[in-house]
């Protein structure tokens, strides 16, 4: 009997048949694998797989802020895209802050502004690109789910022509899906990413996009200049680096404010604790870190609250200078209207 005992390919005290049982759920558990269909339910309901609609509202002043998901977008490995550092220190960052190291995911939350008399909507997610893969392009989707119609958006503001940020602008066919707004957006981000020449180089996949979504609009589009007021209650502020033209949002309504940071950072620990950490996105990195630590300083100093593309959802809070960087602390989301 005892060459039984020293074939066994472990020390385990559990039977052979319960250990087994375990180790397959262990190994279903580590694989993130769903019950299978048919372990009985002994609860009086069965699992309800669903999620809230992907939607959050709260007041600035007198308008209203609807913020809406265009869906997750996983950028993959996190020391693929943001340099600077040895990438164990940025696996470090992350860990310590309990996420995930092997894929950092980025939010996509677009702010709806309901000032009273028009609704300005700030950047649009992917649309049709699944460039990213499939959790993009739930924008119209997300609308819904808040009863908001895209016949009623009066302006569409775009803090720069990547194409996470005009791809929801028109569909696959061409078509504009906010068929009353105007967009805003500058004109030096518009020619950098519409530029035909460069189709036939690295940014490719990047021109083609901001071309399927703003060149059918080309007579929609209205372009905005730094500190311009474009808009009541809507001021440009420019934040090159990133993109050439790429601008951050002042958004104001009787007396409250915040500032929507399109990409100036794009995510709550990598880029805000370490602002001058560089992204590969970033077309010139070196401005764009000159950019994000003028902007936050002034952001901080000033306690303006932020509305962040980029960061954990619903992406409403404010920065707090810490040691070289800066702190993020979202603001408590408020779910009961009183
Ligand atoms: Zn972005």
């Amino acid at each position: 009997m005892s060459h039984d005992f020293s074939s066994r390919d472990d020390h385990s005290l559990l039977p052979p048949t319960s250990r087994r049982g375990f180790l397959a759920a262990a190994a279903g558990l580590a694989a993130g694998a769903a019950l299978p269909a048919a372990t009985p339910s002994l609860a009086k309901a069965p699992l309800s797989r669903s999620q809230p609609g992907y939607f959050y509202r709260f007041m600035l002043g007198t308008a209203e802020v609807t913020v809406v998901s265009d869906g997750p977008l996983p950028l993959g490995d996190p020391g693929d895209s943001f340099l600077g550092v040895p990438k164990d220190t940025v696996y470090g960052m992350l860990e310590s802050n309990f996420l995930p190291k092997t894929n950092v995911v980025l939010e996509q939350n677009i702010p709806i502004v309901n000032f009273g008399d028009r609704l300005v909507m700030f950047d649009t997610g992917m649309g049709f690109s699944k460039a990213f893969g499939p959790t993009t392009g739930r924008l119209l989707k997300s609308m819904e789910e808040a009863g908001m119609k895209p016949g009623d958006i009066d302006a569409i503001v775009c803090s720069h022509a990547h194409i996470d940020h005009i791809g929801g602008i028109c569909s696959a066919d061409g078509k504009p899906l906010f068929p009353n707004a105007q967009i805003y957006i500058s004109q030096a981000d518009f020619d950098f990413w519409t530029d035909e020449s460069k189709m036939g180089g690295p940014l490719k996949a990047f021109v083609a996009h901001a071309r399927a979504n703003l060149m059918p609009v080309r007579d929609k589009i209205v372009f905005f200049k730094d500190q311009q007021e474009f808009l009541p209650g809507v001021q440009a502020i420019a934040a090159p680096g990133h993109t050439i033209g790429h601008h951050i949002f002042q958004v104001a309504s009787a007396g409250k404010s915040f500032a929507f940071l399109g990409d100036l950072t794009h995510h709550a620990v990598l880029l805000t604790e370490n602002p001058r950490l560089e992204f590969a996105y970033d077309s010139d990195p070196k401005q764009a870190v000159q950019s994000r630590v003028r902007l936050l300083t002034s952001l901080a100093e000033n306690k303006t609250p932020v509305m962040s593309y980029h960061f954990a959802w619903p992406g409403f809070g404010n920065l707090a200078k810490a040691g070289e960087g800066f702190r993020y602390y979202p603001a408590p989301m408020e779910l009961v209207k009183v």
